[in-house]
């Protein structure tokens, strides 16, 4: 086949057509017409010559349609094989995308997923160190590493923090700028709108990097971790950092040579600021996946970091530590529950066993929490009438606060009444937590021991939210040594009323308050299940019974973030599938 003319004689000859792909210039000796479904004509206009090339289908009805449409005067395709066919059939078949190539995108051979890891740690834990024995770590498993750092990659490009020489100076200003953007963008996810788009940029390309990963140095708002969540699911993952109070003081004043009362203002300013388009640090450093401890020693940062990262990358033989195990069980607990408010489960071990658990709900008589009935005919389940507080339609607790607020203010003097009420209602009466109805997790693991007639003295307690006061007397009572939390809980006046009891303290004698470290319950299920998570089935053995030879320049991530929509993926299923039928 061939035609003489110009590329715009040809181009406005296979017109019909054109809607299927696109035309390339390929140097000015070759031009090439690309069908989505893969069929490819080149064009050499030195000769006139055109040759096809491409998927064997596709090539057969582009051959026949170009055919047609140079021989022709009109601008119907005259098609032999099938002369019922029309145009708009043809340009339509011709542009069903050719996928099959993609297909290791829905079986498992898709091994160089890019990862993203974000940092989280109040201010003055050294989460560089973190970062940098990431980046050591990942070199093993032929991982590059990019760090994306909020404050001068992402605050100092889309605001306007003031440079100063003095550092307390310097980190207040990208505080409030950070702040400032919140504020005015109404979108406490705003820096992580940011991340992801220096992350596209340093692509280049719209298709991912090979073996990439990407540290985002630090997230300090629930909002920003939900958007990283939403944009990379699988591929996401979110490391608390946990340093206690003195280590981070002193390297603020140490490291970074603030004044000791410099320190301390920035420390209580980062974990919680008031302002909802503020910092919540702490709101934001229970959401991890993993929680590490930062006590001063590299080797055991090391240690921590290397572990999770071969997890994440499929090592066989890394199993639960009691504690991690524990503390998924506590989160399996809270999960019965059908508190109004929030979800709480707690487990209560000794010997590393555990002998009870607890969630928050409302008891009920002879003992126990509600649970929903199954009726034994209809197999209908439901929850007994006036029961558990949904069924009443109300939160006791908040009514009663309500109703105390309402009582106060009609106590007033009515001039002052309007002034006034603002600030009684966001007083902190708003913190009382005496009328609600259900029973705390923490106490429903003791009263579920005692019911059971197991002594609580010289156990450990696990709570997925620091105790609150009214729980914590009857931890320190019941005999409880070491209390171990994730989420803190800033309304708990445990630690202030409690001083003489409870410590956090690891060396003290008194009941320890620890904040978990390990595996969080978010990822436990994903990384430790060998063939129920989301990712590839972790093998443990050959088939000769031997231990597998897992070596980190071979191994993969668990969960691979695939670069296409569930869309994309099933356009690859439905191309596989024709293939499959064509074979057959
Ligand atoms: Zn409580």
């Amino acid at each position: 086949m061939r035609f003489d003319g110009s590329i715009e004689d040809l181009k406005k000859k296979l017109e019909p057509i054109t809607s299927a792909g696109e035309w390339y210039e390929i140097n000015e000796n070759q031009y090439q017409f690309k069908t989505r479904s893969n069929g490819i004509l080149n064009w050499f206009p030195a000769t006139g010559g055109i040759s096809f090339q491409g998927n064997a289908e596709s090539v057969k009805k582009l051959k026949s349609s170009v055919q047609s449409l140079l021989n022709s005067e009109t601008k119907k395709i005259q098609n032999i094989d099938s002369p019922t066919i029309s145009t708009e059939e043809f340009v339509s078949e011709l542009s069903i995308e050719d996928t099959t190539e993609k297909t290791y995108f829905i079986d498992n051979t898709y091994s160089d997923s890019e990862l993203i890891i974000g940092l989280v740690g109040t201010i003055g834990t050294d989460l560089p160190e973190v970062s940098k024995l990431i980046t050591d770590r990942l070199k093993a498993f032929n991982y590059k590493t990019q760090n994306i750092k909020i404050s001068t990659d992402i605050i100092a490009n889309i605001g306007t923090p003031t440079e100063s020489i003095n550092e307390f100076d310097r980190i207040s200003s990208y505080m409030e700028e950070g702040n400032r953007l919140r504020k005015e963008s109404r979108d406490n996810s705003i820096l992580a709108l940011g991340a992801a788009a220096r992350i596209s940029k340093l692509r280049e390309k719209p298709e991912p990097l090979r073996r990439n990963a990407f540290i985002i140095n630090s997230l300090k708002s629930p909002a920003e971790v939900q958007k990283l969540r939403k944009i990379y699911s699988d591929g996401f993952f979110l490391i608390g950092v946990h340093a206690d109070h003195t280590r981070r003081y002193e390297y603020l004043t140490k490291d970074k040579s603030l004044t000791s009362e410099q320190a301390s203002r920035l420390i209580d300013r980062d974990a919680d600021e008031r302002e909802i388009y503020g910092q919540h640090t702490s709101d934001t450093y229970h959401l991890s996946d993993f929680f590490i401890d930062y006590n001063g020693s590299s080797d055991s940062l090391k240690k921590q970091v290397w572990r999770i990262l071969d997890l994440l990358f499929g090592k066989p033989y890394i199993t639960p530590t009691f504690d991690e195990y524990a503390m998924f069980m506590a989160f399996s607990a809270s999960l019965r529950s059908a508190d109004l408010s929030r979800q709480v489960g707690a487990v209560l071990t000794r010997d590393r066993c555990i002998i009870s658990t607890g969630a928050n709900d409302v008891p009920k008589a002879h003992g126990g929490l509600y649970w929903p009935d199954t009726d034994p005919k209809t197999r209908e389940i439901a929850d007994i009438p006036d029961g558990r507080d949904y069924m009443r339609g109300e939160d006791s607790n908040a009514i009663q606060k309500k109703l105390i607020i309402e009582g106060i203010i009609d106590a007033l003097p009515e001039k002052y009444r309007e002034e006034l009420a603002p600030l009684i209602k966001s007083s902190k009466i708003k913190d009382i937590t005496e009328y609600g109805r259900v029973v705390h997790a923490e106490m429903e693991a003791l009263l579920s021991s005692a019911r059971s007639g197991v002594s609580t003295a010289e156990s450990d307690l696990y709570c997925t939210t620091f105790p609150c006061h009214n729980c914590a007397k009857h931890i320190v009572a019941a005999g409880i040594k070491r209390v171990v939390y994730v989420e803190p809980y800033p309304k708990s006046k445990a630690l202030q009323f409690h001083s003489d009891s409870i410590s956090l303290e690891k060396d003290s004698n008194n009941v320890i308050f620890e904040p978990f470290i390990g595996v969080g319950p978010r990822s436990f299920f994903n990384l430790f299940s060998t063939n129920l998570g989301s990712g590839y089935p972790v093998v443990r053995k050959t088939d000769q019974g031997e231990t597998i030879d897992w070596k980190e320049a071979d191994a993969k991530l668990r969960t691979q973030m695939l670069p296409c929509s569930y869309m994309d993926r099933e356009t690859i299923a439905a191309a596989l599938l024709s293939r499959y039928i064509e074979e057959i």
